[in-house]
């Protein structure tokens, strides 16, 4: 990929653009948020849009001169509406995050309650952690996995929900391996005549391509990123129905943001159309059973996988009985010098800090992307473990690299290359 613009005028910053393209290609890309978009994508998000101001929606802008502003959002807003069914869309938060502080916004006062689960257990920060705005300014309180199976409890979410009496239940999760069974969460909030937002960041592409079960027609509120499985441009989508329409844009701009990311949208806009072509499914189905895969493989190598195995995109490893003397820092740090990037993460009944806690998380979302099958990603397995079972051991970590150079050869990140 050049960058011969960047290059007159700052080599340094090309550099920079170049070493990450490289970084890219020549090392396996398992942050289960991660994923790479097509050239269509990324020469829709370097486009002449990043200079216009739209504030306002297709239609009823602020500014002048937004009629291909207009055509682009509104392409966006049709292709996620036939994506995903819902009978409103707003395309322009800047990101995931954002899209669920409309959501705050638009139906809370301060104070109100909001519960959702833990940050150890799988939850995000935007969903009232005490270091987001979101904690500080809402009454937050939390649920939990069942610490034994590593699933759901949807009763005892129920009966946290009859105690607590929130005003919104979040659903939706960053480190949950198992299909969501979002009716369940909707009783829990009608019981409560609380609101539901089912906030589908990390799984949009796999319910876009019907793949998880969608949310949509279920919760109130539904928000996604638009980066992460389904690989469009960057940033947040939020969805509803028509009656809470009205209020979910007017929280979206101008309640929480200015001009939306044009050239963002353009590239959201891009994305769904690929995500509507029959391939996409296919990449969906092969992404979990990329997955499964990589999940028997490590149970094959004596880790211990929460709740046992995987149903989307991702598995969260438990270190803490197979390896107490390794962090998930620690294999994280000897991952990547072996060329295979992840994160350490909490685990449910985290006993470490969340600097440097007990597990790491993997996903299959850019594995997929550049053509790994079931037979790749089980190698992958075998590859995790050999370095994690030997995180000091630079000939170990050396033998990787070249294994894992090897596969991205096999597997090139972009096909005319
Ligand atoms: C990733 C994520 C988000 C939003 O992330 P952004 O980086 O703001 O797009 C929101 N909720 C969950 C559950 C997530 O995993």
């Amino acid at each position: 990929m050049e960058h011969d613009h960047v290059r007159a005028v700052d080599p340094a910053v090309a550099d920079a653009l170049e070493n990450e393209v490289d970084r890219q290609r020549s090392t396996l890309q398992m942050i289960a948020s991660e994923n790479h978009v097509s050239k269509a994508v990324l020469d829709a998000q370097g486009s002449a849009l990043t200079n216009k101001y739209a504030e306002g929606y297709p239609g009823e802008r602020y500014y002048g001169g937004c009629e291909y502003a207009d055509e682009v959002e509104q392409y966006a807003i049709d292709r996620a509406t036939e994506l995903f069914g819902a009978e409103h869309v707003n395309v322009q938060p800047h990101s995931g995050t954002q899209a669920n502080q409309a959501v705050y916004f638009a139906m809370l006062e301060p104070g109100d309650k909001i519960l959702s689960l833990d940050l150890t257990h799988g939850g995000h920060l935007s969903h009232g952690h005490p270091a987001n705005f979101v904690g500080q300014l809402y009454d937050v309180e939390q649920y939990e996995v069942n610490p034994e199976t590593g699933y759901l409890d949807y009763e005892g979410l129920a009966e946290q929900a009859e105690a607590f009496d929130p005003d919104i239940i979040v659903s939706g999760y960053s480190a949950y391996p198992r299909d969501i069974e979002w009716e369940r969460i909707q009783e829990a909030a009608d019981a409560v005549d609380a609101y539901h937002l089912a906030d589908i960041a990390h799984i949009t592409g796999l319910v876009a391509a019907g793949v998880h079960d969608s949310p949509v027609g279920i919760a109130d509120f539904v928000t996604g990123s638009t980066h992460k499985t389904i690989r469009s441009g960057r940033g947040g989508i939020v969805m509803t129905s028509e009656e809470y329409a009205d209020g979910i844009d007017s929280a979206v701009f101008p309640g929480g943001q200015g001009g939306p990311l044009m050239h963002n949208i353009a590239g959201k806009a891009v994305g769904f159309k690929e995500a509507l072509e029959p391939e996409f499914e296919d990449y969906a189905e092969q992404t979990v059973a990329n997955a499964k895969a990589l999940g028997e493989s490590l149970v094959d190598n004596g880790f211990s996988l929460v709740s046992g195995g995987t149903d989307n995109h991702l598995v969260l490893v438990d270190l803490r009985e197979s390896h107490p003397d390794t962090s998930g820092g620690t294999a994280e740090e000897a991952l990547e010098a072996a060329g295979i990037v992840l994160n350490g993460n909490t685990v449910p009944g985290e006993t470490r800090s969340p600097f440097d806690p007990s597990g790491i998380r993997a996903g299959t979302p850019g594995l997929t992307t550049r053509g790994f099958d079931e037979d790749d990603c089980r190698t992958v397995g075998d590859l995790i473990a050999r370095v994690v079972d030997n995180p000091d051991d630079q000939s170990v970590l050396e033998e990787v690299r070249e294994e894992v150079e090897s596969l991205c050869a096999e597997n090139p990140l972009y096909e005319d290359e």
